[in-house]
């Protein structure tokens, strides 16, 4: 009730503690902190002023050095200067052997989840690294509003999956800091504009950065982000429009491609540098250092540099195309346009990323400080220094969260965009007569059959009680906290027994998988139905068939007559046979068949078990 909180200025309606609070921008090239200072979300300079931080850690002997002083020794120190440590964090030995052989550093060799990086330090693992960053831009934001720290939050791609964030968390809680959120970038981006605040509708965030590109289609549905789709190439960003710039000098030069790596190098500083002034003006002069006292002097003009970014800018607009499409919506349904990320200042990028949304770019805020500012504005809501009405941002489940059940299938238990926190619970059963435990393994993703989706857990539930299949009641209960981190818990409900897991994978999916994944279970949405209908098929066969053995071996002779018992038996093989074969609908009918057959048996087993257990009583007794 905003209305009746208002105040003379200056005049708190609640003599209350302000809480310190910053938001971070933990970015793959560039990091920021931001804070909420009279109202107001800013981004927080250094001592020099300075308030980019180069996500750059270098390890010395002497000890840890991080930033713009990290990131000038990287050329003449590769092995002890870690840089892009995001495109590490919370990924397995295995997904980092796929980035291969394009990292510099030295891997320790042992068979660990979490793969380190050796330094004349020391080894350090990912988490470690990107701790170095965190408490250099927590200390910045103590310095400069004179207290600690309440609560952080921490932005993170919409595509990270729960190792990712767990990781990103954990590196948290490494620098010393609390965290009140993980936040989606592009959710933050949106916050910054205030979107949150605005009418039900569709947003577009084009977030293109130094080495990564990422387009999130967000839908805001009554004060909840859903993330639609997200897209990108995580291998496209900035850095190449520099390489491009940087390969037109050499030809212009006349630099041979086996050029030493010092003139390499500052070429690409200098392509850079001149990259960055064509955002402002029509012409760039280039004076190239070749080495021994020879200099290469020219300059290039717009168009020129157009010709070769043109294509880079095109491969981002067929991802949007294709993020467009697995949203499901119509272009000309997403209303705003916002520009996250340095090279979105690039008036080209804008210019063509705009004509295809048909949408003026939102750039108001500056794109390198868009997502810190938006931290910072949920840090603040966070802390508690709003009003009590302020809408909480929320985020959803990226991928939907299940498990396995028989015949590999899963069942979802929470699905994709279903709002955070959130907890499920879904009661199962015992399959076989005498079950005394339960394995249970988690899985993410949309597909139907459990090997198309990622597993991320197993664990097994031990001590039911020894009951008829189907008679046991085990509640599984799957809680995501506001950071999309997962938790699972089992229990038997008879006996109370218990099992539980936090869901902590040692490796993770990359973007593309996860746009793959996504891809994949709508274009295999019918697939995946057929497939379905037969392992269903296939488990309630051998259902049926387990439940007639117990019951054939309980009081088959007594009951049966050698004639029904044949007949029986030669429908079991029926059921048996279809079972085999790849036929749902013939292992449907010949379930249909053997009930059928069966029908008379299961009467008189009815019967006889009503006389057993009304023997010794009077009829009067069960009226
Ligand atoms: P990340 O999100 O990957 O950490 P940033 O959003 O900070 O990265 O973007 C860094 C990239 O932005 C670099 O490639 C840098 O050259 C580019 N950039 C920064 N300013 C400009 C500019 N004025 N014109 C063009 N590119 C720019
Ligand atoms: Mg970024």
């Amino acid at each position: 009730m905003a209305l009746l909180q208002i105040a003379e200025p200056g005049q708190a309606t609640a003599p209350h503690q302000h809480r310190l609070a910053a938001g971070i921008d933990l970015g793959t090239t560039n990091s920021l902190v931001a804070t909420v200072r009279s109202g107001k979300a800013e981004t927080l300079p250094d001592a020099q002023g300075r308030h980019i931080l180069p996500s750059v850690v270098r390890y010395t002997p002497e000890g840890v050095v991080v930033g713009e002083e990290a990131q000038a020794a990287a050329a003449k120190d590769p092995l002890n200067t870690i840089v892009s440590v995001k495109r590490l964090i919370g990924r397995g030995i295995d997904d980092i052997r796929s980035l291969g052989s394009r990292l510099p550093y030295e891997f320790t060799r042992q068979d660990t989840a979490v793969p380190r990086i050796r330094t004349v330090a020391g080894d350090v693992s990912p988490v470690e690294v990107s701790a170095e960053i965190l408490k250099v831009l927590a200390r910045r934001a103590e310095e400069s509003l004179g207290g600690e720290l309440s609560g952080v939050v921490i932005t993170v791609p919409a595509y990270f999956d729960d190792a990712q964030r767990q990781a990103t968390k954990d590196a948290a809680q490494l620098a010393g800091l609390n965290v009140f959120r993980l936040l989606n970038e592009p959710t933050a981006a949106a916050v910054a504009y205030g979107l949150d605040h605005e009418a039900d509708g569709v947003h577009a965030i084009y977030d293109l950065g130094g080495g990564t590109f990422d387009i999130s289609i967000l839908r805001l549905n009554k004060g909840v982000f859903e993330v639609m789709a997200t897209g990108g190439d995580s291998a496209l960003g900035g850095d190449d429009f520099d390489r491009a710039l940087a390969e037109w000098i050499m030809r212009q030069a006349g630099i041979a491609d086996d050029a030493d790596h010092h003139l390499l190098r500052r070429l690409m500083r200098d392509a850079r540098a001149a990259k960055e002034r064509l955002s402002e003006t029509g012409q760039a002069e280039l004076d190239i250092e070749l080495g021994d006292g020879n200099r290469w002097q020219g300059s290039i003009d717009r168009e020129t540099f157009h010709g070769l970014v043109d294509p880079l800018i095109r491969k981002t607009i067929s991802a949007c195309r294709r993020a467009v499409r697995d949203a499901g919506i119509d272009r000309d349904e997403i209303r705003d346009l916002v520009m996250v990320g340095g090279s979105t200042r690039m008036p080209r990028v804008r210019e063509l990323v705009g004509e295809f949304f048909a949408a003026e770019p939102r750039v108001d805020i500056d794109p390198d400080r868009v997502v810190a500012i938006g931290a910072a504005l949920q840090a603040d809501v966070l802390a508690g220094n709003k009003p009590d009405d302020e809408m909480l941002l929320l985020d959803v489940t990226p991928l939907s969260l299940g498990i396995e059940t028989m015949g590999g299938l899963v069942e979802k238990i929470i699905p994709r965009n279903t709002t955070l926190p959130v907890a499920r619970a879904q009661e199962f059963t015992t399959f076989k007569d005498g079950q005394t435990a339960m394995a249970v393994h988690v899985v993410q993703g949309e597909r139907e059959m459990v090997s198309d989706n990622r597993s991320l857990a197993r664990f097994e539930l031990r001590g039911i009680p020894p009951m008829v299949a189907g008679a046991a009641r085990i509640r599984v209960t799957f809680s995501v906290d506001a950071d999309g981190l997962l938790s699972v818990e089992a229990e038997e409900l008879s006996q109370g027994v218990k099992a539980r897991v936090e869901v902590k994978p040692s490796y993770g999916l990359t973007d593309d998988e996860v746009a793959n994944m996504l891809r994949a279970s709508i274009d295999h949405a019918e697939d995946d139905m057929a497939t379905r209908k037969l392992a269903e098929e296939r488990v309630e066969a051998q259902r049926v068939v387990e439940a007639l053995g117990a019951a054939l071996a309980a009081d088959g002779d007594q009951l049966l007559q050698p004639e029904e018992r044949q007949r029986i038996d030669a429908a079991l093989g029926d059921l048996q046979q279809a079972a085999a074969g790849d036929d749902a609908d013939a292992i449907r009918k010949a379930i249909e068949d053997l009930e059928k057959t069966c029908e008379f048996y299961v009467e008189r087993r009815m019967n006889n078990s009503v006389r057993k257990a009304m023997a010794g009583h009077k009829v009067d007794e069960f009226e």
